[in-house]
C-alpha cells in the first residue's frame, strides 16, 4: 500500500491549481494540514480583515476536503519557529512520511522552510518543496545570469520565458473515501471582514474571475485608473492568500483573449501580473527589503518629519485633500483601496508630508484584506522614490490634478467624502475656505506647492552630498 502524504497549506489556500495538492495525490492517499500562527502574523502586521478572509476560506476548504473524503487537520501555534516541532509531531502521530509544500518568496517564511525541511529529515520524514505562486517561477535573470532592477526589461524576459513554458492548471484533488461531516469552528485569530464584499467560497472566486476576464479585460488599460468605476479585477484579497493559482490565471487571461480576438502576450492585465511576480522574485535576491531597508541605500538619509497630527489625519482621511481622503476612508471601511489611489496616498504621505515610507507601509498592512508584503512594500517603495525601478524623487503626485484626471465628475468622493456629497461641479477637489467651513470638512493640512518643494530638496541634498 502506498504510504499517505501530507500537503502542508500555507499562502496557497486553494483545491484548484495547486500543485503541491496535485502532486502529493499522484503518490498515494492525502492528510492537509494548516497551521495558523497569529502572534507571527501579528509580528507581520497582517490586518483583521485578512486573517478573517483567511479562516472563511479555510472552513471552504475543509468543507471541500470533507466532501471528497480527505482529512484536513487545523493546528494553531505562536510563531513560525514553532511550526516543525508541530509539523513532525503530526507526521508521527498519523504515520505520515512525506510532507508536500509550494514555496513562498518572504525570508521569514524562507527561513521557517529551511527550519521545518532540517527537522523533517531529521524524523526521517521527507519533504518536498514545489515552486512558489509565481507565472514565471523559472528565475528570470540578465544575460549576466543578474537579476532585473528594472520592470519593463524584467517583463520582456518574462514574457519570452512564459511563451517557453506554459503549463495547465493542476485539477482539483479527487474523491479518496466517503465523505464525512466537517466540524468548523471560527478561530480566536479570525477578524472581522466586509463578508459582504469578499466572497470567499472558492467557486465564486473562480466566477469573479472569469467573469471579470470575459466582461473588463478588453477596456482595462482605458478604464483601470477611475476608482469610481468597477474595472479593475478586486481579485487582490485572493491573489495575498493564494486562493486563486498562477496557471489558472493565465488560462483564464488566454481563454477569454481568444474568445475576444485579443493577443494574450501583450495583455495589459496580465502585465499587471508580472508586477506581482517582480515584485515578489525581488525578496529572493534582495534580503535588505525584508529587512525595513530602501532598496537604495542612499535613501535611508533621507530626513523624514516626525509629524504625528499629519500622520493621524492621513491615518482617519482628514487631510483636506477630499481625493486622499476618500482613499484613505475607502480603505478604513472596505480593507481595499484603488492602485491609482494607493499612488496617490502614498506620494502624499511620503513625499507633501515627508512622512518615512515605512509607517505607510506598516498602516497599509495592518488595514488591508489584500496586505501582501512584496507588493505593498514594491508600491510604497516606487512612491517614495526608495525602490527598485521606483519614481523620479521630483515625481511628486498633485492630489488636485490627480482627483480633476481620474475622478473627474467627484463621483468617488461623493461616495466617500459625504460631507462634500452637496457639491457641484468642480470644486468639490478644492473646495473654498468658506464651504469647508459650512461642510465642516478641514483645511489642507499643507500647502501643496511648499511641501513639494520641501521634498524635493530633502531627496536632491542626497544626491550633492
Ligand atoms: C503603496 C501601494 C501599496 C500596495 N499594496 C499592495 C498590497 O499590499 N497587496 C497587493 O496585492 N497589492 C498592493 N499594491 C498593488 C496594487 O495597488 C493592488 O494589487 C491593486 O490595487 C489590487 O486591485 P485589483 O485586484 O483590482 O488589481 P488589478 O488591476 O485587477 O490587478 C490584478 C492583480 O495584479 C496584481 N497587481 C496589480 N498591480 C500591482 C502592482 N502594482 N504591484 C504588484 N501587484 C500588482 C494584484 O495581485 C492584483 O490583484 C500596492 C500598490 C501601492 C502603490
Amino acid at each position: 500500500m502506498k504510504a499517505t502524504q501530507l500537503v502542508w497549506l500555507r499562502n496557497d489556500l486553494r483545491l484548484d491549481d495547486n500543485p503541491a495538492l496535485s502532486l502529493a495525490q499522484q503518490q498515494g492517499a492525502i492528510e492537509v494540514v494548516f497551521i495558523a500562527t497569529p502572534q507571527q502574523w501579528q509580528q507581520h502586521d497582517e490586518s483583521p480583515a485578512k486573517q478573517g478572509l483567511k479562516a472563511a476560506c479555510l472552513e471552504d476548504i475543509g468543507k471541500q476536503l470533507a466532501v471528497r473524503g480527505i482529512p484536513f487537520h487545523q493546528r494553531e501555534v505562536a510563531y513560525f519557529s514553532d511550526v516543525a516541532a508541530e509539523l513532525v509531531a503530526l507526521c508521527q502521530q498519523r504515520e505520515l512520511h512525506a510532507v508536500w509544500f509550494n514555496q513562498e518568496t518572504p525570508l521569514d517564511e524562507r527561513r521557517r522552510d529551511l527550519t521545518v525541511a532540517e527537522s523533517l529529515a531529521e524524523a526521517g520524514i521527507a519533504s518536498h518543496a514545489l515552486d512558489s505562486d509565481l507565472i514565471v517561477s523559472a528565475p528570470v535573470l540578465t544575460q549576466q545570469g543578474e537579476p532585473f532592477k528594472v520592470f519593463t526589461p524584467y517583463y520582456r524576459r518574462w514574457l519570452q520565458l512564459l511563451q517557453q513554458t506554459q503549463r495547465q492548471p493542476f485539477p482539483m484533488p479527487t474523491a479518496q473515501s466517503d465523505a464525512f461531516e466537517f466540524d468548523y469552528q471560527k478561530p480566536d485569530w479570525a477578524g472581522d471582514f466586509r463578508d459582504d464584499l469578499w466572497p470567499s467560497v472558492e467557486e465564486e472566486v473562480l466566477t469573479k474571475l472569469h467573469r471579470f476576464c470575459e466582461k473588463r479585460l478588453k477596456a482595462y488599460p482605458e478604464r483601470r485608473d477611475y476608482p469610481a468605476e468597477p474595472a479593475t479585477s478586486t481579485l487582490s484579497p485572493y491573489m495575498a492568500i493564494g486562493r486563486i493559482g498562477p496557471r489558472r490565471l493565465l488560462a483564464s487571461i488566454q481563454y477569454h483573449c481568444g474568445a475576444q480576438g485579443m493577443e494574450w502576450q501583450g495583455n495589459d492585465w496580465l502585465r499587471e501580473l508580472a508586477w506581482r511576480d517582480f515584485y515578489r522574485q525581488l525578496l529572493l535576491h534582495f534580503p535588505r527589503l525584508s529587512m525595513e531597508k530602501p532598496f537604495k541605500p542612499e535613501t535611508d538619509n533621507v530626513i523624514w518629519q516626525q509629524d504625528e497630527a499629519g500622520f493621524q489625519a492621513w491615518c482617519d482621511g482628514k487631510t483636506g485633500f477630499p481625493i486622499v481622503d476618500a482613499a484613505m476612508r475607502q480603505l478604513r471601511q472596505t480593507g481595499w483601496m484603488h492602485n491609482r489611489l494607493r499612488m496617490i496616498a502614498a506620494s502624499f504621505l511620503t513625499k507633501l508630508l515627508l512622512i518615512d515610507w515605512r509607517r505607510g507601509e506598516q498602516f497599509f498592512m495592518q488595514q488591508l484584506i489584500d496586505g501582501e508584503f512584496a507588493a505593498n512594500n514594491g508600491g510604497w517603495q516606487w512612491s517614495a522614490s526608495t525602490g527598485c525601478d521606483a519614481a523620479p524623487y521630483f515625481r511628486v503626485f498633485n492630489p488636485t490634478r490627480q482627483s480633476e484626471r481620474f475622478d473627474p465628475e467627484g463621483e468617488f468622493i461623493r461616495r466617500f467624502v459625504p460631507e462634500l456629497s452637496s457639491l457641484k461641479g468642480k470644486q468639490i477637489h478644492d473646495p473654498s475656505p468658506e464651504i469647508r467651513q459650512n461642510l465642516g470638512y478641514p483645511e489642507p493640512v499643507i500647502d501643496y506647492k511648499l511641501a513639494r518643494q520641501l521634498a524635493i530638496d530633502a531627496f536632491a541634498r542626497l544626491k550633492t552630498n
